[in-house]
Parts: C-alpha cells; sequence; structure tokens
C-alpha cells in the first residue's frame, strides 16, 4: 500500500481534484476503454480506445507525449494496430500527436471543420506551443499533421460486422469543428471538449450561445456513458450539466448586460489576477472554476454585446 503510494507520487500521479484518474485505463464496455489524461502536469487530454475485429479506433490524437503513452496501453489491452484516429476538434492537445499515430501506421480522421479550423489557426498555435512544450518541439515540424481523412456527412459511419461506429457533427460549441463518436449498441459517446467533466471549458474558439444546441443533438443519441475530452466517465449527466453550464454562463452575462454592467464590472483585477465577479447556480458548480470562470465571462459578455461567436471575435 505504501509502496504503491510511493511509486505512484514519484510517477507524479497526484491527483488535485476528487476523482481524476489521469494515466489510467477503464473499461468501458466490452473493447471500449477510457485512458484519462494527465492534464494538471502534461495538458494531456483524453483518450478513448476502440476494438474493431482487426483494428483499434482511438479518439483523439492527444499532444505528442500523450499519444506515446496512450500508444502504449492501447498495445497493453490488445494486440491489434492502431488504424485509425479521431480527431475531436482541431486543439493542440488533441491534434498535435497526429504524426506520432501516423508514423505508427495509423490513419488520421476528422470532420472536415477540424482541417478548417487548422487553417485559420495554424501554424501560429503550433509555433507557441513548439516554444512551451519539449514533445512539440522535438517533433521537428513546420506546423500540426491535419487529419488525412475528413468527412462532411453525419454521421459517418464505420463499420465491420462487430461493432458500428458512428461519427456526428452537431454543429459550432468549442470550435467550428466539433465530432463525436458514437457507439449505438454500447450507448457510448464521445465527446471531446464540447462536453467535459469539470471546470474545463475554453470558450476563446467557442459559440457560447450554440452550444446548448450543439449538446441537444448529443442528448437525442441514448447514451448510457459519456467519455469527455478531459475530467472523468460519467454519464448523460455530463451533457445536461455542461448544457446548463453554458446556458447560466450566457444569461447571468446577458442580464448584467442588460442592467448596464461593463466588463470591468463582470471582471476585475485583483493582485494581477483575473476575479469573475458574477456567480453561477450550485447546480452548474462542477464546471465553475475562479481560474477558468473570467475569461469565459469576457467571451460571453463579447458574444452578447457583438451578437457573435466568440471564436468570430479577433482573438
Ligand atoms: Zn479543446
Ligand atoms: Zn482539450
Amino acid at each position: 500500500m505504501l509502496a504503491g503510494f510511493v511509486a505512484l507520487l514519484a510517477l507524479g500521479f497526484v491527483a488535485t481534484r476528487g476523482d481524476a484518474q489521469p494515466n489510467t485505463m477503464k473499461l468501458i464496455a466490452p473493447g471500449v476503454w477510457f485512458r484519462e489524461g494527465d492534464l494538471v502536469n502534461q495538458d494531456h487530454c483524453n483518450n478513448v480506445i476502440i476494438e474493431m475485429k482487426d483494428y483499434l479506433i482511438v479518439v483523439d490524437a492527444n499532444f505528442p507525449s500523450g499519444a506515446r503513452l496512450a500508444l502504449a496501453d492501447a498495445k497493453k489491452v490488445s494486440p491489434k494496430p492502431v488504424k485509425f484516429v479521431f480527431d475531436t476538434h482541431h486543439h493542440g492537445d488533441h491534434t498535435y500527436g497526429n504524426a506520432v499515430w501516423t508514423g505508427a501506421g495509423a490513419t488520421t480522421i476528422a470532420y472536415q471543420g477540424v482541417a478548417e479550423e487548422m487553417k485559420r489557426y495554424e501554424p501560429a498555435r503550433w509555433k507557441m506551443a513548439m516554444k512551451q512544450r519539449k514533445d512539440v518541439a522535438d517533433m521537428h515540424r513546420d506546423s500540426v499533421e491535419p487529419p488525412q481523412q475528413t468527412f462532411t456527412d453525419s454521421p459517418h459511419v464505420i463499420t465491420d460486422g462487430t461493432r458500428r461506429v458512428e461519427f456526428y457533427h452537431f454543429g459550432w460549441a468549442h470550435t467550428r469543428g466539433d465530432g463525436f463518436l458514437y457507439l449505438p449498441q454500447e450507448r457510448v459517446l464521445c465527446s471531446g471538449d464540447a462536453a467535459v467533466n469539470g471546470p474545463y471549458n475554453f470558450t476563446g474558439d467557442g459559440n457560447i450561445g450554440n452550444w446548448p444546441k450543439v449538446l441537444d443533438g448529443a442528448l437525442q443519441l441514448k447514451v448510457d456513458h459519456v467519455l469527455p475530452g478531459h475530467g472523468g466517465a460519467g454519464g448523460k449527466e455530463i451533457l445536461t450539466g455542461q448544457r446548463a453550464f453554458m446556458i447560466e454562463l450566457h444569461k447571468a452575462v446577458q442580464q448584467a448586460v442588460a442592467s448596464g454592467k461593463k466588463l470591468d464590472d463582470l471582471v476585475k483585477k485583483s493582485n494581477g489576477k483575473q476575479v469573475a465577479s458574477l456567480q453561477l447556480p450550485d447546480s452548474v458548480k462542477n464546471w465553475v472554476s475562479a481560474d477558468s470562470l473570467p475569461d469565459q465571462v469576457k467571451d460571453a459578455f463579447n458574444e452578447v454585446t457583438t451578437g457573435k461567436p466568440a471564436g468570430d471575435l479577433p482573438h
């Protein structure tokens, strides 16, 4: 017990959130594993590994270092090769490992909007990440490797007779390219960052006003398991809670604007730190943190006052 604990400490596996289990694999359904990424120390996203008859499908490429960890864990659960890696959206923590996977023989696949977002934001973000992350710098590339296959149909379907895999796009929530992976038989939904389980929402490329509608689309599916891009696995409550958070955020900012409040009234500087002065109801507290709320309020404020999605505004 003690030896195990010391080993965990030595590896940096220190949970800072109640139920976070970074770098662990959890069996969700037969042949479906959820791998929780180390968000706190390495900014890794979660991965999902899906076993088909002759090969594996992995959800999200992760950062290069996360890709290597997920690939090593995939090898532990199955001798089958990784054939497809699905990029849920264009962010670096979900796609910068693309070349690691293709180098190992996999094909990267995404909704067409992911490739379009990359054209919009890259290579600027890749170049920035190279300065901040050794694993990105060590790729010795000028930019992210775009997904090799893109689709525009929704659902886009892959099946091999043993399992049916459906890829959906329900519109613009976290990014213009948000894709979902759904296993209808197992009622498993991989939501990327369109639905996260915790205070991990980045709204800078997003469309807060439209976000709930995207989740309405996801909620049309029969879902027992939701495997989010960040935070632990759960059920449908991740979708409904995330939806409620976006509605409450938008509503609170809208009401503040209607009562004449300015951005400076809603986000204040205190000891060089941003502090949001508005409160969201306790029912959505799983998605609220003092660190992330100020930027979310700012993005919502800009949407409400300009009538444009946050991601359409200069940023
Ligand atoms: Zn993201
Ligand atoms: Zn992410």
